[in-house]
């Protein structure tokens, strides 16, 4: 038997008839931008994260997770000269968004078991120029906003502010609170595998204030602040488009019930695994994670790649998240970052198993039987 790592098509067939019929409506109207289908996912998204109604308007839909990141960044203040902090073991788009505004990165460290940011270092990284800190909820876990707040203001930093990157956390949650809405501003990405997907690229930022969200907005739309004025001295044109908004509107109730899903099978696999040579995510204190990957870490870099190789023989597709960790990227390299040896060890170990709303059980059987003969085989 094949397993595939995702297979969105089975994603698309669950919702089809709906999904078919609105995209078809759209397709017919005419209307593909600034129409009804963003804006009611703007509130819809909006209510999943907030109660109270006032709230409920500080949500700027966008093309993509990065230009969400791009456009935080941009709102608040930072360009060049200044400097952002973030993690080295995070997903390219956080660092590009980065360099795309002309800040210059500065790499931090993370926990040696929750794998996400560890405030309690970030004394040891941040310098007179750092300015913002993106905070990355990994895999669905998420970083301790609170704790790392806390940790600035008394390092006499107030000035530096936090935008969360909640690409990989969609409703995950913090002491009750969603992943997203805890800092000064958040940003999600809907590509096709992450816990709210569409079909095709899209984002949102959420803001706490609503001068944010007016600069946001009128940042995703050229500076514009209505159809002829330019209100921004810069701009660009991110926006998602009523197809995808339309197919978001009709996913977004859907979210819980596959969140449900994943998060049986992370117990799965966490029990079905347990007493072998290999590690799971610690969960941060006072998280309850909607899991977007299940990532193990193995022994060794030999290991992982033995058993990589060796699921892929039986059909089996695993990825790792990611094999060449940001400062080590040709790109990003430069003399004077400080060592990461946890990043360094934690990337050359992990491995991350099937794991979605459509994996059925007997793939997860085949999957988790295939790691345990691979095993008993050593
Ligand atoms: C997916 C992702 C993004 C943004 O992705 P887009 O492809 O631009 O939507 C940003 N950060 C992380 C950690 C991600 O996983």
């Amino acid at each position: 038997m094949k397993v595939p790592f995702f297979d969105s098509k089975r994603l698309y067939i669950e919702q089809k008839s709906e999904i078919d019929r609105s995209t078809l409506a759209i397709l017919k109207s005419g209307r593909y931008l600034y129409g009804t289908s963003e804006r009611d996912f703007e509130r819809n998204f909006a209510r999943t994260l907030v109660k109270r109604a006032t709230l409920e308007g500080r949500v700027v839909s966008c093309h993509s997770g990065t230009d969400a990141l791009v456009l935080s960044l941009i709102a608040g203040g930072i360009g060049y000269g200044n400097e952002v902090l973030t993690v080295s073991h995070t997903a390219l788009p956080t660092v590009a968004a980065i360099k795309a505004v002309g800040a210059s990165v500065a790499f931090a460290e993370i926990h040696p078991d929750t794998w996400v940011l560890d405030p309690k270092q970030v004394k040891h990284f941040i310098s007179a120029s750092t300015q913002a800190v993106i905070a990355v909820h990994l895999y669905g876990n998420m970083v301790q906003i609170d704790e790392l707040r806390r940790e600035l203001d008394h390092l006499n930093r107030k000035d530096i502010w936090i935008i969360e990157d909640v690409a990989q956390a969609y409703s995950s949650k913090l002491n009750g609170k969603p992943a997203g809405t805890l800092a000064r501003m958040g940003a999600y990405s809907f590509y096709p595998t992450k816990n709210l997907g569409g079909m095709g690229d899209g984002g949102a930022v959420f803001c706490r204030t609503k001068q944010d969200h007016d600069a946001v907005k009128m940042l995703a739309n050229y500076g514009k602040s209505d159809r002829n004025q330019a209100r921004l001295e810069r701009g660009i044109n991110s926006r998602l488009g009523e197809l995808q908004a339309a197919i978001l509107n009709l996913r977004i109730g859907r979210v819980a019930k596959w969140n449900r899903i994943k998060a049986n099978q992370m117990q799965v696999y966490r029990n079905a695994l347990a007493g072998l040579p290999l590690e799971f995510q610690q969960v941060t204190r006072g998280c309850q994670p909607a899991w977007h990957l299940c990532v193990i870490r193995l022994e060794s870099k030999p290991v992982r790649d033995a058993l990589m190789a060796y699921l892929r023989s039986k059909g089996i597709e695993t990825m790792v998240h990611y094999p060449i960790s940001n400062h080590r990227q040709l790109a990003f390299k430069n003399k004077t970052q400080a060592s990461l040896p946890v990043t360094d060890s934690l990337t050359k170990r992990i491995l991350s198993l099937p794991m979605n709303p459509c994996l059925l059980p007997k793939e997860q059987d085949t999957v988790i039987r295939a790691i345990q003969l691979f095993f008993r085989g050593r």
